[in-house]
């Protein structure tokens, strides 16, 4: 393989809810133009479809591999970056990054021998909060204000197509150093956000207040420190004693 297919494997196209099978094909033809050919697929509407297959015009090879997952997480296995593509800010407080940076990101990590997913939402109501708040920044194509919504299949063109030109440029962090610990992958993390949830609840952290807000917040701050599984053993421990302290405190 060469050093740009080698990149191209660690870089997946994940489409979440996606409702018109026809997208799921135009979207395996946009990334296989491109050189790609991950792409997963999280509770498809319709999949496999024959509107898909016509749609793909030949990138059959790209469906027929395609992965297909219950839920974002599933979906995210084993990638330590995840970028989130939205027409709109909605309320999750992530940065925002043009398709640009993004490309350069990913490819950074991709070139660092991580895994990448880019993460695109369903064609009514796009990505929710919750798969927003999986994500490690939100990448809005500018778009104008007053019709800002592509068709999935054209996000996911334009997103494939900045990976690309930056991939081919001479400035493509082709080199960059490894991480001697990568950081831990989306599933490590879930368990980790749900070990902090369980701990703040039993160290009655949120005295009535409704935990959402502060999960999101942790998790914002967490995603940012994109820590290894070194660093998440640790986390675990302080999180454990925690439960232990309380539980001796409740006399339990
Ligand atoms: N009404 C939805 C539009 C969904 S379009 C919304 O406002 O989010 C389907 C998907 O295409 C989106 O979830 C997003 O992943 C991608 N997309 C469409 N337009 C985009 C834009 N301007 N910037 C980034 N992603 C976009």
């Amino acid at each position: 393989m060469t050093d740009l297919q080698d990149l191209a494997a660690r870089i997946r196209y994940v489409l979440v809810r996606s409702s018109h099978p026809g997208n799921i094909g135009s979207a395996a033809r946009a990334i296989r133009t491109m050189g790609f050919g991950r792409l997963e697929l999280v509770a498809p509407h319709r999949f496999p479809d024959p509107e898909a297959s016509a749609l793909a015009a030949g990138a059959d090879d790209v469906l027929a591999q395609a992965g297909i997952h219950a839920d974002l997480v599933d979906g995210l296995a084993g990638s330590s970056l995840a970028l989130g593509l939205s027409a709109r800010r909605r309320g999750v407080n992530l940065p925002e990054i043009s398709p640009r940076e993004a490309a350069q990101q990913a490819l950074a990590a991709a070139a660092r021998g991580e895994q990448v997913a880019l993460v695109f939402g369903n064609e009514r109501t796009g990505l929710e909060n919750d798969e927003l708040a999986r994500c490690h920044a939100m990448v809005r194509i500018p778009s104008v204000e007053d019709f800002s919504s592509l068709n999935l299949s054209q996000a996911v063109q334009v997103m494939a197509y900045e990976l690309r030109v930056a991939m081919l440029g001479d400035d493509a962090p082709l080199s960059a150093p490894v991480r001697e610990d990568p950081p831990a992958d989306a599933a490590q993390m879930e368990q980790f956000y749900r070990h902090l949830a369980q701990t703040l609840d039993e160290i009655e952290f949120h005295k009535g207040r409704e935990p959402t807000t502060i999960m999101l917040r942790l998790r914002k701050l967490f995603q940012r420190a994109q820590p290894d599984e070194r660093e998440l053993r640790v986390l675990h421990g302080i999180l454990a004693d925690a439960q232990r302290m309380a539980r001796l405190a409740s006399g339990k």
